[in-house]
């Protein structure tokens, strides 16, 4: 039922660590390890530099890239990536013939993200491995029911995957899942919610509680991405 499963220590820590989603704060990590090795190690490996010629990045992979601070690693990738662009540009031409009836898909260059499709794959061995934890692992129930729950793409990631992957525990899996992400989403509305009352004069003096950087948080909750850093 599971695949050979990942280290289950990484998703511990990321348990650890107080934060709206731990899975977000793993992909966030992840990514950062990844754009930092897409521009060391891997320029020269002649594998990996035919797929970025190939596919290349996606926006907003380009800009991490690109904000590691390494331009020349990035020109040597992206001089190569554009070398091979203009070479299949030069291929085919432009025709307002309808030749090809809509049968094939039109030709792009605009290609999937290199760093997006192995985020997405390591990200899918993670899920697998929480809901391994879930069942095998001791007291990672207990971690996960009293967390501060999940964004709402990985609420519905692990939704969806459960069950397909957890047999007998299914059901119980996706109480603690619905139970965790609503008590928190919850939580996390009222948290918000003082946040803008606060702006209220009449509340001027009333302390902020925790929700000094809701904003912050409420943008990891809805559409997931790691922590932001708050605006002071
Ligand atoms: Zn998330
Ligand atoms: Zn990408």
């Amino acid at each position: 039922m599971f695949r050979q499963h990942i280290d289950t220590a990484p998703i511990w820590e990321a348990y650890g660590t107080e934060c709206e989603c731990p899975l977000c704060l793993l992909r966030a990590q992840c990514e950062a390890s990844y754009v930092e090795n897409f521009l060391g190690a891997s320029v020269m490996e002649p594998a990996v530099r035919m797929e970025v010629n190939e596919k290349g990045f996606c926006r907003e992979h380009l800009k991490m890239l690109y904000d590691t601070g390494n331009r020349l690693g990035l020109a040597l990738m992206a001089d190569t990536h554009l070398q091979e662009c203009i070479r299949r540009l030069k291929e085919k031409p432009p025709t307002a013939r309808r030749s090809f009836r809509g049968r094939t898909k039109p030709d792009t260059l605009v290609g999937d993200c290199i760093l997006c499709a192995r985020l997405d794959n390591t990200m899918e061995r993670y899920l697998e491995t929480l809901l391994y934890m879930w069942k095998k692992e001791p007291g990672f129930r207990e971690s996960f029911k009293k967390s501060r729950g999940l964004c709402f793409p990985h609420y519905e990631a692990l939704r969806d995957m459960a069950p397909t992957k957890m047999g007998r525990d299914g059901e119980a899996f996706l109480a603690a899942l619905y139970e965790v992400t609503l008590t928190n989403m919850e939580r996390m509305e009222e948290e918000l919610n003082w946040f803008t009352q606060k702006f209220d004069y009449r509340n001027r003096d009333k302390p902020w509680g925790t929700s000094a950087d809701a904003v912050e948080r409420a943008l990891t909750k809805l559409r997931g991405g790691g922590p932001v850093p708050k605006k002071e």
